[in-house]
């Protein structure tokens, strides 16, 4: 079992055109163990992203308090890539396209990368790894030649990003409106990859605006972030009642200028 721990988290950023300094995350506890689906919900420009990029180590984001730890231990050091290699994954992290580099080869060296230099993967069990995956996603082996997202449409990049989820089998993974701009068909492609994750050793944390996307991946737990901090923290019930009543009520409640 592993555990992600975020302990009172304050994090800044600076404004690229007035360059002023500003803390958009005012003390985040969150707590949880692979093996359980955690969805944090909030309104826009709350600070949900802010969080995903923090926890993956994305420079523009300055922790001035708090920690994050990964099975106890401090990753706020480590730089991304160190991150990835401890367990930790976020959609969309890669960069839009890497010249040169196919899907494929890009997605063994990810693997390989958290393995040790002994055991990697031979090229037949990545291949029929690949080939379970493409086929639970209804994707086609035409992919994998490509360069990583080169002319990829929107709805394929998310499709490839959950590929990348299920060959790189992250401990956690942060899934930041995974769900936006999708239609009905490719948010039950994505919904059905998240959940074949499920287990002991898979947590994952869904960032969504919406609670659209709770109806195909069910969340054990639901937390809602308001002005920088989470305000509430429930079962997946929470999100429905948030759907029936919006975050004013929440506002009232907790008396956010937000
Ligand atoms: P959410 O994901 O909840 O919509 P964000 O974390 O994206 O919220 O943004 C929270 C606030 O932080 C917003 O006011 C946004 O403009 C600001 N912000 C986020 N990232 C940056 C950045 N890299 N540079 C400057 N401001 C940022
Ligand atoms: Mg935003
Ligand atoms: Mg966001």
């Amino acid at each position: 079992m592993s555990t992600l721990e975020v302990k009172d988290l304050h994090v800044e950023v600076q404004d690229g055109e007035s360059g002023a300094v500003k803390e958009i995350l005012k003390g985040v506890n969150l707590s949880m163990s692979t093996g359980e689906i955690h969805a944090i919900m909030g309104p826009n420009g709350t600070g949900k992203s802010t969080l995903s990029e923090t926890i993956m180590g994305q420079s523009a984001y300055h922790v001035t308090q708090g920690d994050i730890l990964l099975d106890g231990n401090s990753i706020l050091d480590m730089p991304v890539d160190e991150r990835a290699r401890r367990g930790l994954f976020l959609a969309m992290q890669y960069p839009a396209e890497i010249p040169g580099v196919t899907n494929a080869e890009f997605l063994r060296a990810a693997i390989n990368a958290r393995r040790p230099k002994d055991d990697q993967i031979s090229v037949m069990s990545f291949l029929k790894e690949l080939d379970k995956n493409l086929d639970l996603l209804d994707m086609n082996e035409a992919m994998t030649e490509r360069y990583l997202n080169e002319g990829f449409s929107g709805g394929e990049k998310k499709r490839n990003e959950i590929l990348q989820l299920l060959m790189i089998k992250p401990a956690f993974a942060l899934l930041d409106e995974i769900d936006s701009g999708l239609d009905i068909d490719a948010l039950q492609v994505v919904a059905k990859g998240v959940n074949s994750m499920r287990g002991d050793n898979f947590g994952a944390l869904i960032i969504t605006h919406y609670q659209r996307l709770l109806n195909y991946i069910k969340p054990d737990v639901v937390h809602v972030m308001m002005g920088g901090r989470i305000v509430k923290t429930g079962g997946a019930d929470l999100a429905l009642k948030l759907e029936d009543e919006g975050y004013a009520g929440l506002r009232d409640e907790f008396g956010l200028d937000v």
